[in-house]
C-alpha cells in the first residue's frame, strides 16, 4: 500500500500491523536518544493547509525519530496567500523529491488528489470532513492499550458526527475492529445516511449507561455554514459529558482541541476514566508506523 488516505481502505488485519509496528516504537520514546535510523536519508514534506497542535507536531516528531529530513510548510507565510494552488505548490514542493507528503486541507478529496499528482506517498492528515485515519489509528491503538480488545465493545460518539472528519474514520476503524457504534447528538448533527455504515443513532444520552468508551467531539464551528443548535448553553445543557453522566468504568476519549465547558465538563477532563493524554502520545508512535 503505497499512500494512506482513508480508513475505508485499510482491513482489520492492516490495522493490527499498524499498531503493533507501533507498540514496538513505544521503546524507542524511552530511550535517552530518541531515535531509530529506519529512514534515514528520507524526505517527508509535511503540507498544513489548516490549522493544527497535535497532528502536525507528532507527525514532525515521528519523521525526526525515524532520522528523516523534514520539511514542515504551513500555509500562512507561503505563496499559498498570494494565491498558488495546492497543485502548483504541490509541485513545487516536489522539486525537492520528498519520498513522502503529510497533507492537511480543509477540502474533501484532497489528499486523494494529491496522491495524483506526486510520486511520493502520500498520507492524509485530514481532509475537511472526510477522514482524518492516523487519528482513528491512534484512538485503536490508545483502547488496545486501555481495554486490551475493543471487539464487543460498546462505543457512543457524541457531538457533532456531520462536520467530523474524526467521527468518519473512526466508525470504520471501530467497527473494523469489532466494536459496536452508537452515535449520539442533536439531530441537525447527525447525518441521515449513517445509519446504512451500520452504527446505531440516539438523540439524548439518556442510553449512555451501556457504552462501554464514551467519545465527545468537538462543535467544529469552521465547517458550518448555519447554526445547529439553538445555543451552545442548551447543547451543553443536553449533551455535555459531566461528572453525572460518566460512570466510573467507561473511559473517555476526545480527539482534541476540547473546548471546555461544552462537550466536557473540566471534571472529566482530568478524571481517571480520561485518556486524552494517552491519544496524544500514542499519535507519535502510531505516526512513526505509518510512515
Ligand atoms: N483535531 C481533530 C481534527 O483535526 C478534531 C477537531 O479539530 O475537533 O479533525
Amino acid at each position: 500500500m503505497r499512500h494512506l488516505l482513508s480508513v475505508e481502505d485499510l482491513d482489520r488485519a492492516a490495522i493490527e500491523r499498524i499498531l503493533d509496528r507501533a507498540k514496538s516504537f513505544t521503546e524507542v520514546s524511552e530511550r535517552e536518544i530518541k531515535k531509530v535510523p529506519a529512514l534515514r536519508g528520507r524526505r517527508v514534506l509535511n503540507l498544513f493547509y489548516e490549522a493544527s497542535t497535535r497532528t502536525r507536531s507528532s507527525f514532525e516528531l515521528a519523521a525526526k525519530s525515524l532520522s528523516a529530513d523534514v520539511i514542515n510548510f504551513a500555509a500562512g507565510g507561503s505563496s499559498v496567500e498570494k494565491g498558488e494552488s495546492l497543485k502548483d505548490t504541490v509541485q513545487t514542493l516536489s522539486a525537492y523529491q520528498p519520498d513522502l507528503i503529510v497533507i492537511r486541507t480543509p477540502h474533501v478529496g484532497a489528499a486523494q488528489l494529491v496522491a495524483n499528482w506526486t510520486t511520493a506517498s502520500v498520507v492524509n492528515a485530514g481532509d475537511g470532513k472526510h477522514e482524518h485515519p492516523t487519528q482513528a489509528l491512534l484512538d485503536v491503538y490508545t483502547l488496545r492499550e486501555r481495554l486490551g480488545d475493543i471487539d464487543g465493545k460498546s462505543i457512543w460518539i457524541v457531538g457533532d458526527v456531520t462536520h467530523s472528519r474524526v467521527a468518519r474514520s473512526n466508525i470504520h476503524a471501530f467497527q473494523k475492529m469489532g466494536a459496536h457504534v452508537t452515535l449520539c447528538g442533536p439531530p441537525t448533527l447527525i447525518p441521515r445516511d449513517v445509519t446504512a455504515l451500520g452504527c446505531d443513532v440516539a438523540y439524548t444520552l439518556d442510553g449512555l449507561g451501556e457504552a462501554d468508551v464514551v467519545y465527545a467531539l468537538r462543535m467544529q464551528k469552521e465547517r458550518m455554514t448555519d447554526s445547529f443548535v439553538p445555543s451552545i448553553r442548551e447543547y451543553a445543557a443536553q449533551y455535555q459529558i459531566d461528572g453525572r453522566r460518566l460512570g466510573a468504568r467507561q473511559v473517555l476519549m476526545h480527539p482534541g482541541p476540547v473546548n471546555r465547558g461544552v462537550e466536557l465538563a473540566a471534571e472529566v477532563i482530568d478524571s481517571p476514566q480520561a485518556v486524552i493524554g494517552q491519544q496524544v502520545a500514542a499519535g507519535v508512535v502510531v505516526r512513526m508506523a505509518v510512515l
